[in-house]
């Protein structure tokens, strides 16, 4: 009985170890400033090493997509720079969904840009009360952000247009209650592609899809997302986070002179598959347990 509390033991620790270790890469990885570079047509990478951010140009002013942590905005600031566009020319400011890695920074790109800020629907007051109505992590002060203000309310399949591109948001809920894949037609080469910027599909540690009396319909929301996530065209396969569509690796390829290392529709499908996987066995796990 001692060797088998000991056994346990010694696995919680070196469980725990893991975590912290992989706590603590993830955390330099969202800080580590990444090289900018235009993926295709007017979309550019504008991020760190794995908090995705997109500047989208056009002669109207740009679009940035996701404001990251609250110390990420001199980052960005940087890489749009560095690629010849002014910070101030930012005019509208989205996200992927209402956690503190993608939108603490938006109130500061705000007060510098005075971009308009357009959020989906249910993920309004969360990104307004500064995470305080998070379904999950309202309580937790280390989740929490700045608030901001939101300009326009987006809903599911709304357009953002600016000088004649055009962003779809479609909502995908679940991972937030307003979680939004962002899609966009771009040319490049003289061949249209399809850009999917999946919001989040996954599953966080500790997130009840069974009995959830905060977000009953979350398990709903994920089916419907896989159904969207399924359904839509995709060549360029993006995400929110660099490790959904393996930024490092693709870029790499693209810097030696690979110039479709991001068209990746077998990558796209194969991503939502194991998501979705991941999620009905979870789901499965929960509606067991139950029982
Ligand atoms: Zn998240």
């Amino acid at each position: 009985m001692k060797i088998r509390r000991l056994v346990c033991g010694l696995a919680l620790l070196f469980s725990l170890a893991g975590g912290v270790r992989l706590a603590a890469q993830r955390s330099a990885e969202w800080t580590a400033p990444f090289p900018p570079f235009r993926i295709a047509g007017n979309l550019y990478y504008v991020g760190s090493g794995d908090l995705a951010s997109y500047l989208v140009a056009t002669p109207k002013g740009l679009i940035l997509i996701n404001s990251n942590l609250s110390s990420s905005p001199a980052l960005i600031r940087k890489s749009v720079e560095t690629l010849g566009f002014r910070f101030s020319d930012i005019k509208i400011l989205l996200i992927s969904h209402a956690h503190f890695d993608h939108c603490a920074g938006s109130a500061e790109i705000i007060r510098q840009t005075g971009a308009k800020y357009e959020v989906m629907d249910a993920d309004v007051p969360v990104v307004e009360s500064g995470g305080k109505s998070d379904f999950a992590y309202g309580a937790d002060k280390g989740m929490q952000f700045p608030r901001a203000h939101v300009d326009r309310v987006l809903h599911d399949g709304d357009t953002v247009q600016l000088s004649g591109t055009v962003l779809t948001a479609h909502l995908t809920a679940g991972h937030t209650r307003g979680t939004t894949t962002w899609t966009m037609d771009e040319t490049e080469g003289g061949r249209l592609l399809h850009v999917v910027i999946v919001g989040s599909p996954n599953v966080n540690p500790g997130y009840k899809l069974v009995g959830n009396t905060v977000y009953p319909q979350i398990a709903g929301d994920y089916k419907h997302q896989f159904d969207v996530l399924r359904a839509l065209p995709c060549d360029i396969f993006l995400g929110a986070h660099g490790g959904y569509f393996g930024l490092a690796e693709k870029y790499a390829r693209w810097k030696a002179g690979d110039q479709k290392a991001f068209i990746d529709p077998a990558g796209y499908t194969a991503y939502v598959a194991d998501r979705e996987q991941a999620f009905e066995a979870e789901f499965k796990r929960q509606s067991s347990a139950r029982k």
